[in-house]
């Protein structure tokens, strides 16, 4: 049966991500800054993990693609030459009947206005740039004004020199940036798969005009899997090119990584062949040479760039969809998020069947031990299966339970998180068993 979008599931995601400490609402205590959510004790863990799990395989497991963490404030003359200040832009509509702001690219009824249902009530569209302006410095004039970036991107093409010039790289190669970005979004919404201060995940990766088709599309290939790989089921990915009147302008082809979001098919990622735009750009506006010079056959070249580029806020909230599962368990509804063990907040819960310290006392020794390796829970309240059903919840692929057994045998108890099968394992081995099944 094909995947289909179900908007219960959104309610149902929300709900439990603020239940359980993964998001809240920003400056709640104040009513609330529309758009802007915090990420609790929970969603730091699943957000970093995907962070981590998107450097390991760009940049760890790679031998041609270096980091970078490139400064959010920037002077004008980095948006000025890579277009952003002219068209970095969203046409804005009002409508004349109840004051509403929106997108007009986004309306589903360009007549009809889907907060009031006025009819023809739109103003024309106008330009609105996305940027937010901000002052440099205490002086308020026009040569102080920095930008926030809207995209991460333009560190790397700005820093392409830098790089070449003081590591081993050669073309092919990618520099890779985890980082905040900015935009100050018409029609934030749909929680925080769009935001107005949102974090990205993004790799320009450098190539031979000749080969970057063929980067392009293994690129497009590369990404797609990353999502299979941690979790995300076929059935609820696709990759999606983009026809001929989507792309930029400086754009020859550009494909989406689409998650099956319960409203329907929406963007993750974007594969884009950006051709040599963006290093022309900024060599004629800087006078900088941003070209390759190849040694041996004594030529200058300049790359052509296929940037792969991900939100790590929108991705950590499809892993979450996609993780949300409910089933019948002995005439119970046991909620569990089946996320992938790179991706789980915690990775194991130690769990004392008792609070007595005769069983305590052990199992904080093992939770510590076991905190060397792995983020690892602690929990000795409530009854262990309201224990398992919390863990459940935060998607805790194990539990190690150590009760009045284990004082005399030394071995634990070992509960799945998927098949709820338990074995009964040497402490001494727990370490081992956990490390075999995360690699
Ligand atoms: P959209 O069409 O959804 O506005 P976009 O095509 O402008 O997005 P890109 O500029 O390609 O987005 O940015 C790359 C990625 O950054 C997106 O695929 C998305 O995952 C993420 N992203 C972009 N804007 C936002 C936002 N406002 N909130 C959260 N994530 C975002």
């Amino acid at each position: 049966m094909p995947a289909v979008a179900s908007p219960e599931l959104f309610d149902k995601i929300v709900n439990l991500t603020k239940r359980r400490g993964f998001v809240y609402p920003s400056a709640e205590i104040y009513g609330g800054f529309r758009s802007t959510y915090d990420y609790g004790p929970l969603g730091v863990l699943l957000l970093r993990n995907v962070k981590d799990a998107w450097w390991r395989s760009m940049v760890q497991l790679r031998s041609d693609v270096v980091g970078l963490d490139a400064s959010i404030l920037s002077p004008p003359a980095v948006w000025e030459a890579s277009g952003h200040l002219a068209n970095f832009t969203d046409p804005l509509v009002d409508c004349t009947s109840c004051n509403s702001r929106l997108r007009e690219d986004k309306l589903a009824d360009p007549d009809v206005c889907p907060v009031c249902g006025a009819e023809g009530s739109f103003t024309e569209a106008r330009h609105f740039n996305l940027m937010f302006k901000t002052q440099a410095g205490p002086v308020e004039e026009e040569g102080a004004v920095a930008y926030l970036r809207p995209e991460t991107a333009q560190g790397m093409f700005i820093n392409f020199k830098n790089v070449i010039d003081t590591t081993r790289v050669r073309p092919p190669f990618g520099i890779a940036q985890i980082g905040k970005s900015f935009r100050n979004e018409i029609t934030p919404g749909q929680f925080v798969f769009r935001t107005r201060e949102f974090e990205q995940m993004e790799l320009e990766y450098f190539v031979h005009p000749d080969e970057a088709q063929d980067s392009y599309e293994y690129w497009c290939n590369e990404r797609y899997q990353w999502y299979l790989d941690h979790g995300i089921p076929a059935d609820e990915l696709r990759l999606r090119a983009h026809d001929s009147d989507e792309l930029s302008h400086y754009s020859s082809a550009t494909s989406d990584v689409e998650y099956l979001f319960p409203w329907g098919w929406d963007e993750l990622e974007g594969v884009a062949n950006r051709g040599d735009y963006d290093l022309t750009q900024h060599a004629e506006a800087s006078g900088e040479k941003l070209e390759w010079f190849d040694q041996a056959e004594n030529v200058r070249w300049r790359p052509y760039v296929i940037e792969p580029a991900a939100g790590a806020t929108r991705t950590a909230m499809a892993f979450l969809m996609a993780a949300y599962h409910e089933e019948e368990v002995r005439g119970e509804t046991r909620v569990v998020l089946r996320f992938h063990h790179r991706i789980a907040p915690y990775k194991v819960a130690v769990l004392p069947l008792s609070k007595k310290p005769e069983l305590a006392g052990p199992a904080s020794e093992l939770a510590a031990d076991l905190r060397g390796s792995f983020m690892c829970d602690y929990d000795a309240t409530q009854s262990i299966g309201r224990r398992y059903r919390r863990q459940d919840e935060l998607g805790t692929p194990y539990c190690v339970t150590y009760d009045f057994d284990s004082l005399e045998d030394h071995a634990v108890t070992i509960r799945d998180r998927d098949s709820m099968e338990q074995e009964r394992i040497d402490i001494s081995q727990v370490r081992a068993y956990l490390t075999e099944r995360f690699t």
